[in-house]
């Protein structure tokens, strides 16, 4: 790590600035009081005594200064070194000249009050601007704590209560704060001590909130700093606010760093390739270098916040750093009609009320949005002053905020909801009835941003070679069972399969091409996929090696597999439709259905 060789060098730079701007201000300063004194000779100044034109002088050991009148009558300042002369005294009475001894204590006070103080104030000046740049040469000048914090450290009094809703990630935070509240016991008990925890989720899912809810629980101190914070101002100083928060988590340990939007410093490095930012690298280097530096037995946890867990530089999520992840979620119905009441309590609500509805009503917003809400509706009460917070205020509410967010996607329309709890349950039953693809543990229309995006989900390739012919089918199958239950129940179908097809369509190809299964073209290879290993990129480019004829082919046999793929779902969806109905109404009541209510609703008998 060239570290230390970045940080001499930053040092030299900023000290040259320095000098020239120092050499500057005294020029200045000296220009300002030293006014434009002008130095003679003696034997000049003896002759201006003869002419009377030396008005008056302070005569010290050191020098004479003093004020003479030229020709013309202008006043000129004047300092000369005198030589020995005791007639001086003499002289300067014969010729009327008003002058006075200076005690020798006067080149001291000059010399304190024209260097050493001016450069005094500069020097400070220029530790303060080092210590601020982060480059101080540690041990050299190693005092001057007064230090420009952009952390905030706090005892937050948020506790779990605070936080509705969320309970899965409430039960993984846990851990951290048995930890923080006795690291040694924890350790003797055999836990593993928890450093660097992520919470990953929507914007305004209750991350924050709930770093300091863990903080206030275990009852430890919590200092913050967001991610931009960081990239600001000029390079090092990313670099040195890492220390200065580490430092500061050291001696208040045990404690919680949190770092919100860790995004902002965390990006893939060579992301981009020519955008690289040699601040935000310094940064991150510095962030992990003290991950690594830390000893977790201090009692020291770092937690940090991203709505983009997959720009993440991975360099971050391996193991010893930001390897627990904790997602929170979007809230379910529950969730939603919980992180109401909480907020509800602070108002006075009508008696016709029923924030049960109110939940149903809002699928896809976030703890933020029904704060806001809560907020909204308690103020076009006060605005229309009413006693008490009334249903239509709520509804106005609701209004406003879905109205807002439907352009930026994040709310469904009930008709969008009901197309998704078809095309869900679509998957579900068909993925339940066939043998060959996994179980399915959850069905959820929860518009899940940060859960589809999940880096833990990806294509798995591998098991493209394991899989069985009729596994692969069945697969297909599942895929197809959205876009198939929509076009039974509704006649229409959404762009919200197309994920699905292109899925589908891959399978069947590979069927044909890659994994020698058709029975007409026969177990040959016709392309192989020359996929990076490391890196999954969406396009792979194929090696093909087949005539034109033989393109038709493979197109006719992919076709034939797609659509005997496609009748089979059918009739499967058709000869379950009541239960198609069942599940999908179950989904729009409470938004998720667990492994054990799908079998429920399978295995219950058609009335
Ligand atoms: P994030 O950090 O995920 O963007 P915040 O923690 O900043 O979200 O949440 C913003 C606000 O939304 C909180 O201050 C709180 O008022 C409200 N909120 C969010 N989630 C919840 C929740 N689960 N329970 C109660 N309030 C919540
Ligand atoms: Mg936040
Ligand atoms: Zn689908």
């Amino acid at each position: 790590m060239n570290n230390k060789k970045d940080k001499n060098y930053r040092v030299i730079k900023l000290s040259i600035m320095y000098v020239l701007i120092a050499l500057l201000l005294i020029y200045l300063y000296q220009g300002f009081f030293g006014t434009n004194r002008e130095t003679i000779p003696y034997s000049t100044f003896k002759e201006f005594v003869a002419q009377d034109r030396v008005k008056s002088c302070r005569v010290s050991e050191k020098y004479i200064k003093g004020v003479y009148i030229d020709k013309s009558g202008k006043m000129h300042s004047f300092v000369t070194i005198p030589v020995e002369d005791p007639k001086l005294t003499d002289e300067l009475i014969a010729h009327k000249v008003k002058f006075e001894g200076v005690p020798s204590a006067g080149w001291l006070t000059n010399l304190l009050f024209g260097w050493i103080i001016p450069f005094g104030v500069l020097f400070l000046l220029w530790l303060f601007i080092i210590k601020r740049a982060g480059a101080s040469g540690k041990g050299l000048f190693s005092f001057g704590r007064g230090r420009y914090k952009v952390y905030s450290s706090e005892r937050p009094d948020v506790k779990f209560s605070d936080v509705a809703g969320a309970e899965e990630a409430k039960v993984e935070v846990e851990e951290i704060i048995e930890f923080l509240k006795d690291p040694q016991r924890f350790q003797r008990l055999g836990g593993k001590m928890p450093k660097g925890v992520l919470l990953v989720g929507a914007p305004g899912t209750g991350k924050t909130l709930l770093a300091r809810a863990t903080a206030g629980e275990a009852e430890v101190p919590f200092i913050s700093i967001t991610g931009s914070a960081f990239v600001e101002l000029f390079v090092g100083v990313g670099a040195a606010r890492v220390r200065d928060l580490f430092a500061e988590a050291k001696r208040l340990a045990p404690s919680i760093i949190f770092i919100d939007e860790i995004d902002a410093i965390g990006r893939t490095r060579d992301a981009g390739g020519f955008t690289t930012h040699e601040e935000r690298e310094q940064t991150l280097n510095q962030l992990l270098a003290e991950m690594d530096g830390f000893d977790p037995s201090r009692g020291i946890v770092v937690m940090a916040a991203t709505n983009r867990p997959e720009v993440l530089d991975p360099a971050l999520l391996r193991p010893g750093r930001f390897d627990r992840q904790i997602l929170v979620d979007k809230p379910d119905i529950k969730g939603r009609e919980e992180i109401l009441r909480l907020h509800a309590k602070k108002i006075v609500l009508g008696e016709d009320v029923d924030l049960k509805v109110i939940a149903q009503e809002t699928p896809g917003l976030v703890g933020a949005d029904l704060a806001n809400i809560v907020n909204e509706a308690a103020l076009l009460a006060a605005r229309e002053s009413a006693d008490k917070v009334y249903k239509k205020h709520f509804e106005e509410a609701i209004d406003r905020r879905m109205a807002g967010l439907a352009k930026k996607n994040r709310a469904m329309s009930p008709k969008e909801k009901k197309t998704v709890a078809y095309h869900e349950s679509g998957h579900a039953i068909v993925g339940y009835l066939l043998k060959g693809v996994e179980v399915v543990h959850k069905v959820s229309i929860i518009p899940r941003g940060v859960a589809a995006l999940g880096f833990t989900q990806q294509r798995p390739t591998e098991e493209h070679y394991l899989m069985r012919k009729s596994e692969i089918l069945d697969k297909i199958c599942m895929l197809f069972g959205g876009r198939v239950a929509e076009e039974i129940v509704f006649g229409d179908v959404s762009t919200g399969a197309q994920n699905d097809l292109y899925a589908a369509t891959d399978l069947a190809r590979a069927v044909v091409t890659q994994f020698g299964m058709d029975e007409e073209l026969g177990p040959i290879i016709y392309e192989r996929e020359r996929r990076p290993l490391f890196l999954p990129t969406p396009f792979s480019p194929k090696e093909t090696y087949y005539s034109q004829k033989t393109s038709e082919a493979i197109d006719r046999e992919t076709r034939k597999i797609i659509d005997s793929c496609y009748n089979r779902t059918k009739k499967l969806l058709l000869e379950n439709r009541s239960k198609l109905d069942r599940l999908a109404q179950r989904l729009l009541e409470r938004e998720v259905v667990d492994e054990r209510e799908l079998k429920e609703i399978m295995e219950s008998k058609d009335t």
